[in-house]
């Protein structure tokens, strides 16, 4: 293998080596970018007690306690190391990482730690093997210790970082969760996240307006980052999380938004404290603003509507663009080009990561590899008077939660397309659901 090879490969997959492959698909995507990455979740925070243990977590600057910490990591990778800057709201950590004979080098500030990382289908492990100050190798008895891991959970995954001094004992750890609805926060009492793992069906708080926030959040981290793992996350939230708590009628709500119920949960007209109706209101007009996006290079299909658009263009004129389509119950999505006063610009088309082969159709006529799950596909924009036939199949697919979450033991989701399915035993007379 040659340099340039080499230096192709990702530093945590020439780390795991065939391990890698192993590896659920969103760790894989997220540590195989050429060039950056980011992700971003809510933390719980917790720390050791004791006036020396707070003193040296302060000093490696890790984040402070919460409940809900918001937490944006960027990775930059520039030839063989990786830059990764974890901002905990106004707290910034920045350490880098590279590879030194087959175990994973990471340094914060005067401190730097080696690992073993291991992969498999249930996720990336950390595990602690040396530590350095300032360049001095640490006794075992004296060094801090890291660990940490991360696994799959839904389109996302879940970090656990647990720091610990055999003389201070534990100084921090943090993790973060999510419903597969796109819903968020557990608990009823204090309307709060509740502790690691704890996804309960029939007491899920999920409150809807926590589930607009996610879609406004993954918004915003979309504009910053350009990825589509908060655009799927987005949809997913709007359909699953958002919907559910509005009637087809419009005029009944659900606060919560429980996952199982027997029958006793029922959308009211009103709440005394009504956040979440004009919520959904604001939400629902302000939406067709998350439809496109433009930018220097051309236009950007994030979301799949029926409707018309308007759009400008950099370098002056508008396109416009009709949807045609039944989605999200079909895939075909027709997107014909009405009025294109642009001859330089893309047309970025948004693959959902649930899909697999995904098509591409300009005028009847198939694109070749550019639909790529998980990816906005990229194509010249066609002239005016072009139909584009996105084509997304959807397959019925199970989903399981990750172990640790009890309630979820011996149960399954289905999914189909950007749905999650609700099993009701209104559906079925006479079987227990
Ligand atoms: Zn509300």
């Amino acid at each position: 293998m040659d340099r340039a090879e080499y230096k192709a490969v990702s530093l945590y997959r020439r780390t795991l080596g065939e391990s890698f492959d192993c590896m659920p698909e969103v760790l894989k995507r997220f540590h195989d970018q050429p060039f950056a990455a980011a992700a971003n979740g809510t933390l719980r925070v917790t720390r050791g007690k004791g006036v020396l243990r707070r003193i040296a977590a302060a000093v490696m600057r890790l984040p402070k306690p919460g409940e809900q910490v918001p937490v944006h990591l960027h990775v930059h990778i520039g030839g063989e190391t990786e830059q990764w800057t974890r901002d905990f709201g106004s707290l910034r950590l920045v350490t880098k990482q590279w590879l030194d004979r087959g175990l994973l080098i990471g340094s914060a500030g005067l401190m730097r730690f080696r690992f073993r990382l291991t992969g498999d289908e249930s996720g990336l492990r950390f595990e602690f093997v040396r530590c350095w100050f300032i360049g001095i190798p640490l006794p075992f008895i004296l060094a801090p210790k890291v660990n940490a891991s991360a696994s799959k959970y839904e389109e996302s995954w879940w970090v656990h970082v647990c720091v610990e001094a055999p003389i201070l004992g534990m100084l921090t750890e943090y993790e973060g969760k999510m419903y597969i609805t796109g819903g968020i926060g557990s608990r009823w009492e204090g309307e709060t996240f509740g502790s690691p793992f704890e996804l309960p069906n029939d007491r899920a708080y999920t409150e809807t307006c926590a589930a607009i926030g996610t879609v406004m959040w993954n918004w915003r981290m979309l504009n910053i980052t350009g990825e589509t793992k908060y655009t799927d996350l987005m949809e997913t939230t709007l359909y699953n999380g958002v919907l559910a708590g509005l009637s087809l009628d419009g005029m009944h709500y659900f606060y919560q938004n429980p996952l199982s119920d027997r029958g006793e949960h029922r959308m009211q007209k009103w709440f005394g404290c009504a956040c979440c109706p004009p919520n959904i209101s604001r939400l629902l007009a302000s939406l067709p603003g998350c439809f496109y996006s433009t930018c220097d290079e051309g236009i950007i299909v994030h979301l799949y509507p029926s409707g018309k658009a308007v759009l400008p263009v950099p370098e002056g004129g508008t396109v416009t663009l009709t949807q045609r389509t039944n989605y999200p119950w079909e895939g075909e999505i027709d997107i014909t080009i009405e009025e294109n006063s642009s001859n330089s610009i893309s047309l970025y088309i948004r693959i959902p990561s649930w899909t697999r082969s995904a098509g591409i159709a300009v005028n009847g006529v198939l694109v070749d590899a550019v639909a790529i799950s998980g990816s906005y596909a990229q194509l010249p924009m066609p002239p005016a008077g072009s139909t584009v036939r996105l084509t997304l199949p959807m397959e019925v697919t199970k989903l399981e939660s990750h172990p640790h979450v009890l309630m979820n033991w011996s149960l399954a989701a289905l999914r189909r397309g950007p749905l999650i399915y609700c099993v009701e035993a209104a559906d079925h007379p006479g079987i227990d659901v």
